[in-house]
C-alpha cells in the first residue's frame, strides 16, 4: 500500500500544496509549528474520513477559508485508486474514491490505511482506558467496516440513553424507553466484544513478539481483554452475549438511574498489559511501559498486514526523538517493507539514519 501523491487545499495551514511520495521512506522536517503534524493528519483524513486531533471537521479548515479540499492517489492491492474529500461550511461531507460517492468514511479504509504513531502514545499503557479502546477502535474501524458502524450506532445509543438517565429525574416518563435503548445497545455491544477480542488475540501475540525482541527477550508481555463482568467467554456466541449483556444491565439498573449515568456495556472495555505476570499500568518502569507501548503500535501495523494483505502507511510524528537510539535502531529495523512516514526538527540528528526522500516544511509549504 502506497500513498504516492497528496493535494491539500484551506487545509490548516496549508493554502494549496501538491506533493508526491516515495514508496519507501519520506522524512518531513521543519521548525516547530510549520505543518508537519498537519500534513500527516491530511493523510489520516484521506484514511478515515476524519482527524484524528479533532472533534469537528470545521477546525481543519484553514482559518478565513469556507471548506478544505483533499486528494489523495494511493496504490493498493495492485490497483490505482484516487480519494477525495470536499468539506465547507454548511454542506454535506463529500467523499468519493475514483469518482464514486463513498457511503460512509470506511470507504476511504478499503483503499488506504494508517497507522499512526505521536509521542503520547508512549504513555498508553500508563494512561486510562479510554486511551486503549480508541487505540483498538482506531485500528478495527479500518479493518472491518461492520465494526466501523456497530461502533457509530453503539455510541449514537449510548449518547442517547446518557440523556434519558440525566433527564428521568425530571421526567419520570422516560424510564420506560430504557428497555428498548438496552436491548439496542446489548445487540450493538456484542459486535464489538465479537470483533475486540479476537483483535485483542492477534494484538497479543504480535506484541508479544515484538516487545520480546526489543526487550532482548528478557520479558514476556501479555495482552488480556477485560469487558462486562457477565460475560464469559468474548469468543462466545452472538446471542449469549446479547443475554449476558442484558444480564449485566439488569444489575445495574438501580445503580444507573441513581447515578445518572451509563454504568454497563462495552463503553468500558479495556485491555491488561502485563509484563512476566505483573500489571504494567502499575508495576512498570518508564522504559519498559515505552517499550510495551511501542509493542502494541508495531503489532498493530502486522495485524494490518495479516488482516488485508500488506502494509498499512505508517506515520511517525516525532516520536523517533522521543525513542533512545536502541529503540530507535528498533523502530527503523522493523518497518523493513512498506511505506513511511517520518516527521522531525530540523536540528534533529535522524536524518543520518533514515534514507528516502527529504521534505522541508515551512509555513504551510512543503518543498
Ligand atoms: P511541531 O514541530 O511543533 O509539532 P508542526 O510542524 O507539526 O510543529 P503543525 O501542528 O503541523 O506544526 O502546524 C501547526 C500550525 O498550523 C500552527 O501554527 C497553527 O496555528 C496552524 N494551524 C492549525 N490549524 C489551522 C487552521 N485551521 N488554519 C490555519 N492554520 C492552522
Ligand atoms: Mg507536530
Amino acid at each position: 500500500m502506497r500513498l504516492d501523491h497528496i493535494m491539500l487545499e484551506d487545509f490548516r495551514n496549508y493554502a494549496r500544496q501538491e506533493v508526491s511520495f516515495d514508496p519507501t521512506c519520506n522524512v518531513i522536517c521543519g521548525e516547530n509549528a510549520q505543518g508537519k503534524t498537519n500534513l500527516l493528519e491530511a493523510m489520516v483524513c484521506l484514511s478515515t474520513g476524519k482527524s484524528h486531533r479533532t472533534r469537528t471537521d470545521r477546525e481543519l479548515i484553514r482559518f478565513e477559508q469556507e471548506g478544505f479540499r483533499l486528494e489523495g492517489s494511493v496504490c493498493s492491492r495492485g490497483r490505482e485508486f484516487t480519494s477525495h474529500i470536499d468539506v465547507g461550511f454548511g454542506k454535506k461531507k463529500r467523499i468519493t474514491v475514483n469518482q464514486v460517492p463513498a457511503r460512509m468514511a470506511s470507504d476511504l479504509s478499503a483503499v488506504l490505511n494508517t497507522v499512526f504513531f505521536c509521542p503520547e502514545d508512549l504513555h498508553l499503557i500508563r494512561e486510562g482506558a479510554a486511551a486503549r479502546r480508541r487505540f483498538i477502535d482506531a485500528s478495527l474501524c479500518q479493518l472491518r467496516p461492520r465494526y466501523a458502524a456497530a461502533l457509530a450506532e453503539y455510541q449514537r445509543l449510548h449518547e442517547h440513553k446518557t440523556r434519558i438517565l440525566r433527564d428521568c429525574a425530571d421526567r419520570p416518563d422516560l424510564i420506560a424507553t430504557l428497555p428498548d435503548f438496552n436491548l439496542r445497545m446489548a445487540e450493538t455491544g456484542a459486535i464489538l466484544i465479537h470483533y475486540r477480542a479476537r483483535f485483542v488475540r492477534m494484538l497479543s501475540d504480535c506484541a508479544a513478539a515484538a516487545h520480546s525482541e526489543c526487550s532482548g527477550g528478557k520479558e514476556r508481555l501479555d495482552i488480556q481483554y477485560r469487558t462486562v463482568k457477565t460475560v464469559s467467554d468474548p469468543f462466545g456466541d452472538h446471542r449469549l452475549l446479547v443475554i449476558q449483556l442484558l444480564e449485566h444491565q439488569r444489575e445495574h439498573h438501580y445503580a444507573e438511574v441513581s447515578s445518572r449515568q451509563c454504568l454497563s456495556g462495552p463503553h468500558k472495555d479495556d485491555i491488561e498489559v502485563t509484563l512476566d505476570g505483573l500489571s504494567a499500568r502499575s508495576y512498570a518502569s518508564q522504559g519498559q511501559t515505552r517499550t510495551a507501548a511501542l509493542a502494541l503500535k508495531l503489532a498493530d501495523r502486522e495485524i494490518h498486514r495479516e488482516i488485508i494483505g500488506e502494509y498499512p502507511i505508517l506515520l511517525l510524528d516525532d516520536v523517533l526523538s522521543e525513542l533512545d537510539p536502541k529503540r530507535q535502531e528498533y523502530v527503523l529495523n522493523r518497518i523493513g517493507s512498506g511505506q513511511v512516514f517520518i516527521t522531525c526538527c530540523e536540528e534533529d540528528r535522524l536524518h543520518s539514519l533514515l534514507k528516502g526522500n527529504i521534505y522541508r516544511v515551512k509555513n504551510g509549504v512543503v518543498r
